[in-house]
């Protein structure tokens, strides 16, 4: 069973590098564990620099990237805000309804999708055979790791940030709720921060990221949300006037922003299995997106269809275009990471911040990308 390209991994920038290469000729592969549509931890605040890409793709986001998102408010524990204009902005779109689109984009293109979880790489004699829980083997001459922050596979390939700390966990919700449909808000508490804005339809996204220390303190999540995230006074307001839609919220634990290698013995890694941006900066999905445009140009381009494949010009190709293009943002992203979760920090910065605007302005366009067309 072997076919060109086989992607580990259906999220956002697994399906993404799907789409592309099938449209160039390649027979793709993508391996994912979830059926679609299916909710994941995200705030669903998607940065405007890949909406003109997205449009290419021909999902149909233009019906659905109606909320247009320009503000950005930071408050601190103690209720402090800080305002600042968003000069790219975005949009917000859930990841239920969003990567549905692209998988059905990707369906009708001809990418088999085969729905099962992935236990082991493996690469031999310019060949990778990839096997699955229902004991299934799958061969390729390039394979993609697009599982996204952290999986099983991670220890398999006993890659090093695996094994530091990963203490933070995440928390999602959909609301109803009265809140500016051109802001997003980004809520602290101690221990962790919480953003809160539109999504499609009259929705709203609330969603978390919390030491995981947080929840050992306290029984429940519930009991954590009372005793520390209603302290701000704007998470009070939200938690006690809103409509929650969900039953019980989405959860994951075992997030890190570490370090991550790009390439590990041919396996190329893109998106949040490459590199996670903290998700305070709120462009981990346009990073996801652009990274997986830039695999797959750097594929078309070393690994031509009908000709020989130049897998280290490839990889080469590949890891400088994505060091220029992230290294830094990424940086940047655990750098403000720090001003914020604590109330004395957060604070501090939110005064100061308030006091240079123009710093401020800095920051957020630390965050962001050139718009990708
Ligand atoms: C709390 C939180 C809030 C965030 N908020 C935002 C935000 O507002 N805006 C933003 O732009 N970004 C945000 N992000 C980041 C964003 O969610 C990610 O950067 C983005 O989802 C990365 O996409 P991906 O395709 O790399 O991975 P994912 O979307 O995680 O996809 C990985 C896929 O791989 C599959 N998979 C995993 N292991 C296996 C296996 N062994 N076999 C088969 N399939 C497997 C999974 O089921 C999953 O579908 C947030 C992240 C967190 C944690």
């Amino acid at each position: 069973m072997k076919s060109d390209i086989l992607i580990i991994g259906g999220g956002l920038a697994g399906l993404t590098t799907a789409i592309l290469l099938q449209k160039n000729g390649y027979q793709v592969r993508l391996i994912e564990k979830k059926k679609y549509p299916f909710h994941r931890v995200c705030g669903e605040y998607i940065s405007n620099e890949v909406l003109p890409f997205l449009k290419s793709l021909d999902i149909g986001i233009d019906a659905l990237a109606t909320s247009h998102i320009t503000r950005l408010a930071v408050t601190s524990v103690s209720g402090k805000i800080l305002n600042a204009n968003l000069d790219l902005g975005g949009f917000g779109i859930s990841r239920y309804t969003l990567d549905n689109l692209l998988f059905k984009q990707a369906e009708k293109l001809g990418v088999e999708f085969i729905f099962d979880k992935v236990n082991n790489i493996q690469f031999n004699e310019n060949c990778f055979s990839i096997s699955t829980s229902s004991s299934k083997v799958y061969e390729s001459a390039i394979a993609i790791a697009t599982y996204g922050k952290r999986s099983n596979l991670d220890q398999k390939l006993n890659r090093s940030f695996f094994y530091k700390r990963s203490p933070y966990l995440g928390v999602k919700y959909h609301i109803k709720t009265d809140f500016p449909s051109n802001l997003i808000r980004l809520d602290n508490f101690e221990g962790g921060y919480c953003g809160l804005s539109k999504i499609e339809e009259d929705k709203y996204c609330l969603c978390y990221l919390s030491e995981t220390s947080n929840l050992k303190k306290f029984s429940s999540i519930p009991e954590m949300e009372e005793q520390l995230l209603y302290k701000n006074p704007y998470l009070y307001d939200v938690f006690k006037n809103s409509e929650f839609l969900f039953e019980k919220p989405v959860v994951i634990n075992e997030i890190s922003f570490e370090r991550k290698t790009l390439i590990e013995d041919h396996l190329i890694f893109c998106g949040d299995a490459a590199g996670m941006i903290t998700p305070l900066c709120g462009n981990g999905m346009a990073i996801a997106i652009h990274s997986a445009k830039i695999l797959a140009e750097s594929i078309i381009h070393f690994a031509k269809k009908d000709s020989r494949l130049n897998r280290q010009a490839l990889e080469q190709d590949y890891a400088s275009k994505w060091e220029k293009q992230f290294s830094l943002r990424l940086k940047s992203g655990r750098l403000i990471q720090n001003l914020f979760g604590n109330t004395l920090i957060s604070n501090l910065a939110i005064s100061s911040l308030n006091k240079l605007p123009a710093l401020t302005q800095a920051l957020v366009k630390k965050t962001h990308g050139e718009v990708l067309a």
